[in-house]
This record gives C-alpha cells, structure tokens and sequence, in this order.
C-alpha cells in the first residue's frame, strides 16, 4: 500500500494528480503510503455537504441516525483485524491500538445508546420546561435545540487516527450535520482506511461524511455562520485557526482542543505501604508508557509531597526499567515508537528545554533499547524521567510529546492546588488519596482548570477506567491552555453542534411547532378511549377526561392499614390538626396517585402494553376526607421505537379537586403497540 492516498469528495474518491510525500512506518522506516499536498476542491466539498448531506440527515430523526451510527460500528468491527495491522505501523502496540480502535467503535455504540434512549425520535430537542410568561397562559416560551444546515469540519491530530475522527463524527451525526474529516497527515492511511469501510458499507446517507487528506489550503475560507470547526492539535496550530477571518468576523464556531500539561497528585496522606502508593507509580508509569505518551492526556506533572519524592522516584525508576520498547506488532513490547523521526525530534527538543531546570533521574532522550526492530530506523524513544528544582518554570510551560514526565514536589495542599493551577488549564488532573478531606479541598481547589479529575483510590481502583481515558459520556475538553473547548459528555456533545432558540407564542402554536404536548394547548376528548389506540392512531394531544370520585376516611384508613404508611397525617387526627400544612388528615399521596389510575384506566387488553414509571410526581394541595378528585390524561409526547413494535407515550396527568385546584401532577409513561402503519 504505497499509492498515494485519495481524499473521498462529492460522493467520490479523489486521487491526487502527483506522487505526494511518502509516509514512514514509525517502526521500520518503509513507506506506508504517500501524501499529497494537493487535494479536492474545498470550497465544492463543503457545499456538498450543506446542499446533500445536510438536507439527508436533517430528513432522519435522532433514532434513525442513532441506529445508523451502530450499524456502522457493527459493520466497521468486521475489519478490525486490517486497522490493526495499519495501527501497528503507526508505532501503537496493541494495547495502544485498542484504545484507538475499540474505542473508537465503542464511541460510536455509546452515542448511539444516548441518541436512542437521551434523545426523542423526532428531530427538536426540547431544553427545560415550558417558560409561563403571561397570566392568563396564552404566551408561554420553550426552549428548543434545532439542526444547524450547516457543515462540521474536523481537524484532527496524529496520535487518534480513529477515534479521533469518529469521537467528532458520531456527536455531529446525531446532530444531523454532514462532517468533513481532516485527518493528520503523519497517520492519515488508517483513516482512510476507515472510511473507505463506512463508505463501502453504504450506511452513511450521501453527503453526511467526506474526507480530506493531506491538503488543509484555505479549509476555513468558505465557512460562514451555521458551519463548525472542531479541531485538536497544538495550541500553535490552534491560534492560526482562531485567527482566521472567518472565526474572528464571519461567525464560524470553531472548538479547540490544544496540549495540555496534565498533572497527577499524590495526596499527603499517603504512605508507601498503602495501596494508593502503588496505585499512583503504576499509574504514572502506564500514561509515560501508552502510545509512547503521545497522548493529549498523558500525565506530564507527577506532583508528590517534598517528603515522598525519594520514594516516588525510586519506585517509578524501577518500574520504568522494565519497560521493553520496540516494534508495535511485537508481544513483548511494553512501549511502541513515535510516530515518526521528526517527532521524536520534537520530543528530544522539549526534553532539552526541560532539563533547563530539571534533573534526568531515568531514561536518555538519544538512546534506547530495542526489542523485535532495528533501533536506527524506527522512532524509538526511551521512558524519560525528570525531577524539577524548585521554583522550576518549564515543566508547567513545556509540551514535550512524548513518553516523558517531571517529579515536582509540594509542601502543603495549597501549594498542590496553586502547581496543578500553573499549568493554565488542562483536559484531565487525577489525584490519588484514601482521605476524603484531602479529596474534597484539592478537587474543588484544581476542578476550575480542568475538564475532567479523577480520584483513585483502594476503592475505586479495580474498576477506575484511568487518568488518561476520555469517555464518550464525559466531557473531553478544558480550559485555557487545553484550547478552552468541550467535546463529547453525551447528548452535551450533539447539542454543541445544535442551536438553541427560546420559542415564544401561543401553546398551540408551539404543540405545532415542537410536535410535543404544551400545557395550556387543545385537547380532545373523543369518543373512543386513548388506551384503545394505538400509536399509527393515537394522536398528540387526545385526552382522557375522568369521572370523579370521592375520598373517603374508609379509603384513607385502608390504605394506611394495606401498606403500612401510617404516619401520623393520614391516621392521628389530633396530630394532623396540629401540622401547620395539613390542619387535619389528609389522604396519602400515593393513594391520590393509584386512584387516579383506577379514575383513567381502560382495563381490557389492548395496544397499551406496560407502565413503565412516571416523571416528575408533585403533590401540591393536601386532599381532605370527602374531597372529590378526577384526573386528566393527556397524550404529551409520542416516541416510537425504531426497531420494536411498540413506543413510548408520555401522558401529561392533572388530578384537581371540587374547587379545580390542582392536587397532584406528573407523567404518566406507557409502552403503547405501534398497530398498522
Ligand atoms: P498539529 O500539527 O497542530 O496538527 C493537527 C491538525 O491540524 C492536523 O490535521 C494538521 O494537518 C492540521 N493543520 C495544521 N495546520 C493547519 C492549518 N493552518 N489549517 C488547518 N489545519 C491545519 O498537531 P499534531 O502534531 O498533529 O498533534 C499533536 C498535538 O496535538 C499535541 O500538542 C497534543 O497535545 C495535541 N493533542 C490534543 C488533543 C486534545 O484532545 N486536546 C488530542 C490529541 C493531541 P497536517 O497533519 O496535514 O499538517
């Protein structure tokens, strides 16, 4: 696989007219492939994408793209042996790799569960309640999250070659906006690797994924205001994008994800013989180590109490002795390459800068043992380890991208906090301690400059995903020097590709508009029950108007006897009298709440298969002996499964009183039978 790569635009694969630059294997030093310079048209690439891809997703709804994201990630699974075989020339072992590649599919399976379970099968997502804003309850307001008919653009860096490109793919998708991929050039060959699998599976509605290789000229000149860059690399590169005319005055929202001088703090409570001892050198040793720590989130500030540096020095050098390096591909190498020579150039370069202030206390930045490859040709490093002087003002300024690391000492908490803070901003921190006070000071002292911190413990440990392991469900993102960004964290991640609009005008008009039941909005009541319906026939809005029924002293005695809730309000009169809300007994919440269902149920079997819970229950006046309640039952919001004969409906449930005060409030949700179609 030497040919030059070929980028994939406007529904084709674009090959470039020349030979290109050759990419190196990171172990050996042959050629994987070649790279051109010169690329597919941008400028039509992006108006591909808003003018076909957009208007394709826009036409499917959360659930459907949803699904789609799965069965690509089902379908990508079936070639995992051919991308490891590429990860593995890249320098990644196959603990690397799997991070890369597994987690990559994994992001995709995850944001695929949220979109289906997190997200209506519609294409508005409703923020918060409905906003009253008049008295008698004509104009109210919802905030809504619509689909931008704009583009994403993903800039990518070398280190993530999969799930690089699918960890911004997968939010955008879910968002309904078409992506065009920019993989780093360095490791490009796995992602086209990678697309020409999801393009070949035909999943991917026309327009929604394009990719551009090799050449980034004038990426950004064509975007506009509903369009997004999503970049990660270095903070230099991300200062030319923010720069851009087009960010600075044409409205393009552009997300960076920069270096990051991640710092792990080993509590003063700990001693060497407790296990977080040990927890935190095997940690610090496994984020030097995988992908040769060329990880945004590696950890680059070791900080331990002045009294535990002795120790931590010693136990890290002693683990990082048996650190074997060499070919990815062999399974005895604990630590592959560097990407590629230059890199590890880079790397030499920042290790000298370092030492301008730090002590080598393991490793040498020019040589290295190597096992299963040649040590000239390939971009081997060894582990580094340095230990700071103090009042040392590179280690929180320096990026060295590599498998290297600073010990830097603290005397008090404070001092920890004020250390992690110099690093001006961070993806990820960790702090390992077994003392919850310690915990809750450093956390909530470093939390303001970091996206994500995480606290190991004896606890934890055995089950702890790690330091350095973004998760599609956490925010990935930090601020100030880590780029100021924010990526994935679930549904967060797909509403960053969405606009948020307040909507105000009449409840009818925003049922319309939203598609979702608003309080105030028509109701009908016809003849035939909705609990007789099902979903091809229910429709949003359809109402049960309940008989009444009286509350008995008979009842509230029954129930209290029945279920054992006998507290005082329900069965003491004299007590309940003296309770300042209730002023005598009151029937039970609950028994308000199942006769209600006794007052809406249709009890023969029919379309309405189970209850499955309801959301948020309110009691809001006390209801009296004798009082008499009735209950309206509202379909709110319609939501059928993509792949089940059923769906969810949510009921918009009233009870009120003879006085038509409302005593309880919730939703009702039910699994209904989809019927013909
Ligand atoms: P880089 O040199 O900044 O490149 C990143 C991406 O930007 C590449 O795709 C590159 O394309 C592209 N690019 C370069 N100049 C551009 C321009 N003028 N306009 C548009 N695109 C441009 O970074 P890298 O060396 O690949 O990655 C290493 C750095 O990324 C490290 O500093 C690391 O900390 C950071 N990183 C951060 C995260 C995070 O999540 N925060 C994750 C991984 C890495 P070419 O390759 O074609 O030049």
């Amino acid at each position: 696989m030497s040919e030059v790569l070929e980028s994939y635009a406007q529904g084709s694969w674009f090959t470039p007219a020349d030979k290109g630059a050759p990419l190196a294997d990171a172990n050996t030093g042959e050629t994987v492939a070649r790279i051109s310079k010169n690329g597919p048209d941008v400028a039509e690439m992006i108006e591909y994408a808003r003018s076909v891809g957009g208007p394709a997703l826009r036409a499917l709804t959360f659930h459907q793209r949803a699904n789609l994201l799965k069965e690509v990630a089902k379908h990508l699974m079936e070639y995992k042996d051919e991308f490891y075989a590429l990860s593995y020339r890249t320098g990644a072992t196959k603990r690397d790799t799997m991070v890369d590649v597994d987690g990559g599919f994994g992001t995709l399976f995850s944001f695929s569960s949220k979109g289906r379970r997190e997200l209506p099968n519609s294409t508005v997502i409703l923020d918060g309640p409905l906003e009253p804003l008049s008295k008698g309850g004509t104009f109210v307001a919802q905030h809504v999250y619509t689909s931008r008919p704009g583009v994403a653009v993903q800039i990518n860096a070398f280190n993530f070659p999969v799930w690089g490109m699918l960890e911004k793919l997968a939010p955008a998708f879910l968002a309904g906006m078409p992506s065009i991929v920019k993989p780093a050039g360095q490791t490009a060959y796995l992602t086209v690797a990678v697309v020409k699998r999801m393009v070949e599976s035909g999943l991917l509605p026309e327009g929604s994924l394009q990719l551009l290789v090799g050449s980034h000229r004038g990426l950004l000149d064509d975007l506009g205001p509903q369009d997004i860059v999503g970049f990660t690399g270095s903070a230099a590169t991300g200062a030319i994008l923010r720069n851009h005319p087009n960010v600075v005055s044409g409205g393009v929202q552009l997300n960076v994800e920069a270096d990051s001088l991640n710092c792990s703090i080993l509590g003063p409570d700990v001693a060497v013989q407790d296990p977080e001892f040990d927890l935190y050198v095997k940690q610090i040793v496994t984020e030097m180590t995988v992908k040769a720590g060329q990880k945004c989130t590696a950890i680059r500030r070791i900080l331990v109490p002045t009294s535990m540096a002795e120790a931590v020095t010693e136990a890290l050098t002693e683990r990082l002795a048996k650190v074997t390096v060499g070919a990815a591909d062999n399974p005895d190498v604990r630590m592959g390459a560097l990407v590629s020579l230059d890199q590890r150039e880079e790397v030499r370069k920042a290790v000298k800068a370092l030492r301008t202030s730090s002590a080598l206390v393991f490793g040498d930045p020019e040589e290295v043992e190597v096992t299963g490859a040649d040590a000239e040709s390939g971009a081997f490093m060894s582990p580094i380890l340095l230990r700071a002087e103090p009042g040392a003002q590179e280690p929180h300024e320096v990026e060295a991208f590599g498998p290297v690391s600073t010990i830097i000492t603290y005397d008090t908490v404070d001092e920890a906090v004020e250390l992690a803070a110099r690093g001006q901003g961070s993806l990820v921190g960790s702090l390992v301690t077994n003392d919850e006070d310690v915990a809750r000071e450093v956390v909530l002292g470093v939390a303001p400059w970091h996206g994500r911190v995480l606290v190991l413990n004896r606890d934890d440990a055995k089950e702890s995903t790690g330091h350095g392991s973004p998760l599609p469900v956490l925010v990935h993102g930090g601020p100030g020097r880590a780029g100021g960004g924010e990526e994935l964290g679930g549904v967060r991640g797909v509403k960053h590709h969405m606009q948020r609009t307040a909507i105000q005008g009449s409840p009818d008009m925003l049922t319309a508009i939203t598609g979702h039941w608003t309080t105030g909005s028509r109701r009908s009541v016809g003849d035939v029950h909705p609990f007789r319906k099902d979903l091809s026939q229910l429709r949003i809005g359809d109402t049960i108007a309940s008989a009444e029924r009286t509350v008995t002293r008979a009842d509230i005695d029954h129930f209290a006897e029945f279920t054992g809730d006998t507290f005082y309000a329900h069965t003491d009169e004299e007590a309940a009298a003296a309770n300042p809300l209730f002023g005598g007994i009151v029937a039970h919440g609950y028994l308000v709440v199942s006769l209600a269902a006794g007052l809406f149920v249709d009890p023969d079997p029919g379309p309405v298969l189970a209850n499955f819970g309801v959301d948020n229950l309110r009691f809001l006046t006390p209801v009296k002996e004798d009082a008499v309640i009735k209950v309206t039952l509202t379909a709110k919001q319609i939501t059928p499964r993509t792949n089940a004969d059923y769906g969810e409906v949510r009921w918009d449930a009233v009870v009120t009183d003879q006085d038509g005060e409302a005593v309880a409030t919730y939703d009702v949700l039910t699994l209904v039978a989809k019927g013909q179609e």
